[in-house]
């Protein structure tokens, strides 16, 4: 096979768009996706017939706007080219008018009270920096979507919108020192991808799986990850043929599928790709979970994202890495070697740390879910804690200019910024410091906290914003310095002394840091219930509003769709629990019961010995009625729920009311599959399925 042959074949790609397009249209759309900005609608009607053109010659019968909504998944609706003509016969036409907007009924789609269902019109609109491609015989346009009122009813126009302030902000200090030649400023991400490969019929058989996507039941296994045998280890055979045929798929795609490993948990594996913009990254993050399900399942697998499928084993998450970069191919955190660049590296580093300082809590946010609170803090991934690693090296050049000393690397005097050069930092540090949740790794920052379901949009909408907010304060600072290397020490000094508290370059998973982050006023947001509401903490909004990234009426729906899908989530995983106590746990551990009862009833007529049968029916009859209760308990739980006024409300009752129920139900039954025979149980247990892929 040839990949360079085959890569982004099913891609609308500027190759593609050089080859199909008269020379200045594609000049137009090329300038248009350089610069970010709209298309021009002079030319719609040429570009999107030349992509039907392509298409069709592909294969493709319909086409999709295709967007995503607050559901965190991708949505489409597909309509065929096919156009009547006089004589009974059809043409394949696709118009400009129909590449560049879309209508769409947006009333089914989660939108935290912004719309009422009868306003049902939404429209989407071709995000045109995003190549359109083809997926099963459709012809797929990322597109935004909106209320036609203007409001935002998706995660990518907040992203773009975050990006584009974060270029005007990032500008603005590019041209302080002195650079003129630079047009854009992007924000890049490579989002590594954790996730697990089972049996299919092992998902099939099991309803919480299905229902919930993760199981809500099962003891440990005798094996799980102790042995440290997964990571990094030989790949299995069914396992290395998926990964194949799914870096082809991918790359088919244009998505740059790069590394792909086992991971800690047995049946656990990671893909990366190498990064891009984040809104292209984006969407091919989530195309390539879509990707990974539809692979999977062609090699009688199931694909499994959620970021905790397992209890007692770890999760999955998703690693996204940050940077920005400009369009001469400048990374702004790549440490220099000259005194400017130097200066200007630490002021964009100064602006990350003042930025995760002042908002911690939307990143947090940004990553909370049901199931990613399984996760943090559960000493497999970052508390629910943020911080900020940054290695030894630049902890001391941090630690010298706040203190205004002399920096170890230097032979005398305190250096000055934008004056000095530093000493050379050391580009990959081996110790990564894995338990970090914002790590800087040399030249970008890797923030670890995402669950592997998220869409990567949200969290990355906060990046972009908070980091462009610092760099607006700093560069309307700067702007009016007379003395600009002065000041610009002055600022990096104050603003990391300010917000020094931040760094943390020890043991994330150490319960000391716990304490250690308290006293220094950080805040630990364990549950969903407790980060969620604080999106909508004044501060807050005024950033959003400051930087136009969301209305105060987006955040509070936003906020409120996030809530509501907490309470959904968790809703369906306790009606799952008691159905599977109820009518399969329950009358299976009976039956083994009565199999029980009545072998101990012949051996006693035989004079044999049954005190060990005894025992286990008394702790298994025992252990049975409990679950019973606990399953009735829940249900119970469920109706009060309803009483709860409000999504913030209702958050917390789940949080501290049925959760704890879930894990009392759970318990009984975990204990009674360590006690019931193998062929009563009426699922497969953890070895099974962890097991299952050979
Ligand atoms: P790991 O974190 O597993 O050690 P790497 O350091 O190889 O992995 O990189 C992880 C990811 O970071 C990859 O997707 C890579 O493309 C991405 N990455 C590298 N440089 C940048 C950058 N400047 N901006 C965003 N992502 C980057
Ligand atoms: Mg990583």
């Amino acid at each position: 096979m040839k990949v360079p042959e085959i890569f982004g074949e099913n891609v609308f790609n500027l190759q593609v768009m050089q080859e199909k397009l008269p020379k200045e249209v594609f000049k137009s759309l090329k300038k248009t996706i350089d610069e970010g900005r709209a298309l021009d609608p002079t030319i719609a009607g040429v570009v999107a017939n030349a992509m039907k053109d392509w298409a069709v010659e592909k294969g493709a019968t319909h086409y999709t706007h295709w967007f995503q909504p607050m559901t965190g998944i991708t949505a489409e609706k597909h309509d065929s080219f096919i156009s009547p003509t006089k004589d009974g016969k059809v043409i394949m036409e696709f118009s400009g008018k129909e590449l560049v907007i879309g209508e769409s009924d947006a009333s089914s789609f989660p939108n935290g009270g912004v719309r009422a269902t009868f306003e049902a019109r939404g429209y989407t609109a071709w995000d045109p920096t995003s190549f359109a491609f083809i997926k099963d015989g459709t012809l797929c346009i990322p597109t935004a979507f909106l209320s036609y009122g203007g409001e935002v009813l998706d995660k990518k126009t907040p992203l773009l919108k975050s990006m584009a302030v974060l270029n005007e902000q990032a500008l603005r200090i590019l041209r302080l020192f002195g650079n003129k030649t630079v047009r854009h400023v992007h924000t890049t991400v490579g989002a590594e991808q954790e996730y697990f490969l089972i049996d299919r019929k092992m998902y099939d058989a099991r309803k919480d799986l299905v229902f919930s996507g993760r199981t809500l039941f099962g003891a440990k296994p005798p094996k799980g990850q102790e042995l440290e045998d997964h990571y990094f280890g030989p790949i299995k055979l069914r396992v290395s043929a998926f990964m194949r045929d799914l870096d082809v798929e991918l790359w088919k795609l244009g998505i740059l599928a790069k590394t792909k490993h086992n991971e800690v948990a047995p049946s656990q594996h990671e893909l990366a790709p190498i990064f891009t913009v984040t809104n292209v990254a984006s969407d091919q993050n989530q195309l390539m979970m879509e990707t990974m399900k539809k692979v999977a399942s062609r090699h009688g697998l199931y694909c499994l994202l959620h970021e905790k499928p397992f209890a007692g084993v770890n999760g999955s998450g998703k690693h996204n890495n940050w940077s920005m970069s400009t369009d001469t191919g400048l990374n702004l955190l790549d440490p220099g070697s000259t005194p400017a660049e130097n200066g200007q590296f630490m002021l964009f580093l100064t602006a990350v740390i003042k930025a995760v300082d002042e908002y911690p809590d939307l990143l947090r946010l940004s990553v909370a879910s049901a199931g990613n609170d399984h996760r943090l803090g559960g000493n497999e991934a970052p508390p629910a804690i943020v911080s900020i690693f940054v290695g030894e090296e630049l902890g001391e050049i941090i630690d010298s200019l706040v203190r205004g000393v002399q920096y170890k690397g230097r032979k005398k005097g305190v250096m000055k910024l934008g004056v000095d050069t530093f000493p050379e930092l050391p580009k990959d540090t081996t110790d990564r410091n894995r338990t970090s949740p914002f790590a800087f790794t040399g030249n970008k920052f890797e923030f670890r906290m995402l669950g592997s379901t998220f869409s990567i949009a949200g969290p990355n909408i906060m990046i972009n914003t908070i980091v462009a907010d610092s760099l607006r304060q700093f560069a309307d600072e700067l702007e009016g310095a007379k003395d600009f290397n002065a000041a610009l020490h002055d600022l990096v000094a104050r603003e990391l002394k300010a917000h020094k508290r931040i760094i943390f370059n020890g043991n994330n998973y150490a319960p000391e840091w716990a304490e250690e982050a308290e006293k220094r006023g950080l805040p630990n947001l364990r549950t969903c219930a407790d980060a969620l509401p604080h999106f909508a903490d004044k501060k807050n909004i005024e950033l959003f509003e400051r930087n136009k990234v969301f209305t105060e009426r987006e955040v509070r729906s936003r906020m409120e769709i996030m809530l509501e899908n907490y309470s959904k989530v968790l809703t369906i995983e306790a009606l799952t629990m008691v159905e599977m106590a109820k009518k399969d746990i329950y009358p299976a551990v009976n039956e083994y019961l009565s199999e029980l009862c009545s072998a101990a009833q012949s051996k006693e007529q035989m004079g044999g010995n049954t005190k060990s049968d005894r025992e286990l029916i008394q702790k298994l009859s025992a252990d049975n009625e409990a679950m019973y209760f606990a399953a009735g308990e829940i249900e119970k739980l469920l109706v009060d729920a309803k009483e709860a006024v409000g999504a913030e409300a209702s958050a917390r009752f789940f949080a501290d009311k049925v959760i704890p129920a879930m894990q009392r139900l759970r318990a009984y039954a975990d204990e009674m599959e360590l006690n019931t025979a193998k062929k009563y149980w009426p699922f497969p247990t953890y070895g099974d399925i962890l097991f299952s892929v050979s």
